[in-house]
């Protein structure tokens, strides 16, 4: 009954409902706080009365009564919302006490000093808490009686000390509101209800509801409970604990106690706690029915606890209780655990790990152990967690990288051309830019650790040094930083890490995530590392392989650019039977390492000018040769180039001479690629290892495009065929990438044996955004204003994009039953797009090696929840 009671409130129900010693109270709904503010501020009719109605039957279970000089009952007022809240009215304790009462509890606690500190407690709290008296000037106060009794400590003031101090505060208490403090108790009660319903929409609530996007109309309830008392003397004590570590998951009770103390001295840190395992040997029966309490609590709620509780004279009290906020590892580790003690299924443990949190277990990080001497903070971009020397410039991390050196590579932000530079340095920082700016999507597909956006660092390029503003710290060039992208840290010096790998309980979680889920899981991968990465972290194949990048490299470029400079048919042929054995190279090795498993190898993607000079550059270039009298034969090839890249000029590439267009125009290119292929085939096949290889067509907008490519692909399979006389399987397919393609995919499935969905192009073409100019410029605003519910280049936009993907599966499996449909874009990573592919019926998602395991998770996570498995406490 969280709604209406708050969290707080409804767990004291519900451990009072299975036994549990909790004090006995009433509370006070949201539904009351709701209609308080419909009654502009006021309490609802009826409302008083029935409080009043509900203590006279808390006065008959306790047998005390409120504001009875005699027996007087005194309660703690809690506010509770429904979702734990910081912002909210902080609890009063104590009340109840005046100046009569103040005496009874003297008596009957028979320690006057006791009751005395209690009171001026519960008159510091009330006014700060409820009448918003600042602190320190009860502190004020404090510390005058205690220099004047020349105390260092509180517990060295007598009662006599007390009773001064409290006629301190009650002065200062007239001062400050212009009333006496309140006498009666019913009055004190109501006026701290007041303020508990007030404090849901003070300015803290209401930015943190807005943050975290908590509704406004949940309100929130109070909670009016009788006192127990952890500073009634050596036999009492005031404590917190978690069931479980919270931050490596380890089964044991975890937590801090105080002797004789009340509430939030453990907290407050007063004194120094306990650690728990302490009050085993000092009160070693209540110690046992702890632990069995807490035993009982995990098996109640099938979670780890977060829990409050108080000794009163040898008998314990519980004050709360909720799921405990935990880190990824203990997230993982108590999930498996919980599965293996029988405490909940494996279904609910593959729900109770987030795959966010996999995001940060799979990369290099900091050892939680470690003293951190953080600097800043920016946006956690892109996580993991790199140590290194400050450089500002991408030539220079390139050049440090390439002589062995760690380097953080820091700039206000990044662009396509400092890649060279992201490329060599261990993570990346910068102080302007979000979560989608170029560094953080970069350094993300790298898997490389990023944070950005860090806007108290001034960056100074001429001084080669970034400031930390309003601090009197300056880092310069060479000095070392490590950066934290999961928790967006800058930290100064170098910090221990440890290594990611999949281990155990990781290993035992995604084992059972591949049991459960239904839809495969491939890896993107264009090289043989990222290759052996996908196998080791669970990839059942190749998604998709790019192949430009191979024609990037150094010792390959300058054959590419003789290609593209090519007058005559025969000259392009010349250069592209350069780059046969090079990318044959390339498809052996990849295909072998991925034996078994298929392997999609799209064909040439990006348009030619890629592959030349910047335009602007090589004109400059050519200017200063001719000004200082240059080789007039360089200055001659130069403008060659210069000329063609002028030539290949388009007004916007990403909807230009590209994708089989390309291959189109230059049919050869594609024939090249697809006789490398076919060749690494046929020599891996005779050596006996199994391959699978998937030739893929990109951008194929019609059916003839797919067609006319397909035809050359196929007779070069015929051709190797019988030139090396071995015979193999391969399939040919295409992307679906832009909406004609989906749209037309009933005609287009009859000449592919698969679609793979780019599902970044196809959110570029299906709302007509070009991704850079989108996430650099309008994109965030859009997501702000929530025009669009979340960036769609990270989660797949399903009523748009996701429409044309289904279509496209519908007709495409309609015209080929069986048809093998898989997604390649970055969304194949992410848990929500995985969730929507699984439900359209996907058979694979492809992701970077990195996210792989992610994907795993969020596939069993999908299916699991389409069964209509609702869970117990998913959420922590
Ligand atoms: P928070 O949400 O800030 O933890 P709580 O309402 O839980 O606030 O209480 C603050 C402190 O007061 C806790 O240490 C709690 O154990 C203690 N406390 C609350 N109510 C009582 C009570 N009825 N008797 C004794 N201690 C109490
Ligand atoms: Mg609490
Ligand atoms: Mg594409």
């Amino acid at each position: 009954m969280k709604s209406l009671l708050g969290g707080k409130g409804a767990n004291l129900c519900e451990m009072t409902n299975i036994g549990l010693p909790v004090p006995p109270g009433i509370i006070i709904t949201t539904e009351a706080c709701n209609e308080f503010y419909d009654y502009d501020r006021r309490f609802p009719p009826g409302m008083e009365d029935q409080v009043k109605e509900k203590l006279g039957v808390l006065e008959q279970d306790t047998g005390k009564k409120f504001g009875d000089p005699k027996n007087p009952l005194l309660v703690s007022v809690r506010s509770g919302a429904v979702i734990s809240m910081p912002g909210m009215m902080d609890t009063v304790l104590n009340l109840g006490l005046n100046d009569e009462t103040v005496a009874e509890l003297a008596k009957s606690a028979n320690d006057e000093r006791f009751a005395l500190d209690c009171y001026r407690r519960f008159i510091n709290m009330f006014g700060g808490v409820v009448m918003g008296i600042e602190h320190h000037k009860f502190e004020h106060i404090l510390d005058g009686q205690k220099k004047k009794k020349d105390a260092a400590f509180d517990h060295l003031l007598t009662a006599e000390d007390w009773r001064e101090v409290i006629a301190g505060y009650k002065k200062l208490f007239e001062e400050e509101t212009g009333r006496s403090f309140p006498q009666d108790p019913m009055e004190q009660l109501f006026m701290a209800v007041y303020a508990v319903f007030n404090s849901w929409n003070n300015d803290r609530a209401i930015v943190y509801r807005k943050i975290n996007k908590i509704s406004d109309s949940l309100g929130t309830a109070v909670n009016i409970q009788m006192m127990v008392f952890g500073n009634l003397g050596n036999d009492c004590a005031t404590g917190v604990a978690f069931t479980r570590n919270p931050s490596t998951g380890e089964n044991l009770l975890y937590g801090e106690y105080l002797i004789n103390a009340q509430g939030e001295d453990v907290v407050a840190g007063i004194r120094t706690p306990m650690p728990i395992s302490k009050l085993k040997d000092e009160m070693p029966a209540v110690y046992q029915q702890f632990a069995d309490t807490c035993i009982l609590l995990e098996k109640h709620y099938q979670n780890m606890q977060d829990v409050e509780f108080t000794i009163e004279r040898g008998k314990l009290f519980m004050l709360q209780t909720r799921n405990g906020k935990r880190t990824a590892q203990a997230a993982m580790k108590i999930a498996a655990d919980m599965v293996k003690e029988g405490l909940i299924s494996k279904e609910e443990g593959i729900l109770r790990v987030e795959p966010a949190h996999l995001d940060n277990l799979l990369h290099r990080r900091i050892d939680p152990g470690a003293k951190l001497d953080v600097i800043a903070k920016g946006l956690p971009a892109s996580p993991g967690a790199a140590s290194g020397k400050v450089v500002f410039d991408a030539d220079e991390a390139e050049k440090l990288g390439n002589d062995g050196e760690k380097v953080i590579l820091v700039r206000t932000e990044t662009t396509p051309d400092d890649i060279h530079g992201i490329v060599a340095a261990q993570g990346i920082l910068t102080s302007r830019g979000g979560m989608t700016s170029h560094a953080a999507v970069v350094a993300r597909g790298m898997g490389k650790p990023c944070v950005c956006g860090c806007e108290t660092l001034a960056i100074d390029y001429v001084a080669q040094e970034f400031k930390v503003k309003n601090t009197d710290i300056i880092i310069k060039k060479g000095d070392l930083i490590s950066i934290d992208g999961a928790a967006g840290q800058v930290i100064k010096g170098e910090v221990p890490m440890i290594d990611p790998e999949i281990s155990g309980e990781l290993q035992e979680i995604l084992v059972w995530a591949d049991h459960l889920r239904t839809i495969g899981v491939r890896a993107n991968a264009d090289n043989p590392t990222d290759s052996t990465r996908a196998r080791e972290f669970g990839a059942e194949g190749i998604g998709l392989c790019r192949t430009e990048h191979m024609f990037m490299a150094p010792d390959r470029i300058p054959v590419v650019q003789e290609m593209i400079m090519s007058d005559t048919l025969e000259e392009r042929e010349a250069a592209l039977a350069k780059l046969l054995p090079v990318q044959q190279g390339d498809f052996y090795e990849i295909l072998k390492i991925m034996r078994d498993l298929p392997v999609t190898i799209r064909l040439l993607d990006p348009p030619l000018h890629e592959f030349l000079p910047n335009g602007e550059e090589l004109a400059i270039e050519i200017t200063k040769l001719r000004a200082t009298n240059g080789d007039p034969k360089e200055i001659e090839e130069k403008e060659t180039i210069l000329k063609k890249v002028r030539s290949l000029h388009e007004f916007n590439p990403m909807l230009g001479h590209r994708g089989c267009r390309l291959g189109i125009s230059f049919p050869e290119i594609y024939k090249m690629q697809a006789r490398a292929i076919f060749q690494a085939t046929a020599q891996l096949t005779k050596e006996g290892v199994r391959v699978i290889p998937e030739v893929e067509i990109p951008l194929v907008g019609d059916i003839n495009e797919l067609k006319i490519t397909r035809v050359d692909v196929d007779e070069m399979a015929a051709q190797v065929k019988k030139e090396t006389g071995v015979d193999f399987e391969y399939s040919v397919g295409t992307m679906i990438e832009v909406p004609r393609a989906a749209l037309t995919a009933a005609e287009i499935a009859a000449e592919a044996d698969f679609f793979s969905f780019g599902t970044n192009d196809l959110t570029q073409t299906t709302f007509g955004f070009s991704r850079d100019d989108a996430e650099g410029k309008f994109l965030h605003e859009y997501v702000e204003k929530k025009i669009l519910p979340d960036d769609p280049f990270v989660v797949l936009d399903r009523k748009g994009v996701g429409k044309l993907m289904k279509i496209a599966v519908e007709e495409g499996r309609n015209a080929k039953p069986g048809l093998v449909i898989g997604i390649c874009g970055e969304h194949g990573g992410e848990a929500n797009s995985v969730e929507f592919c699984h439900l359209v019926g996907l058979d694979y998602v492809s992701c970077s090696p990195f996210r792989v395991p992610i994907a795993r998770l969020a596939a069993a996570q999908a299916k699991v929840k389409q069964g209509g498995y609702i869970s117990k406490s998913a959420t922590v």
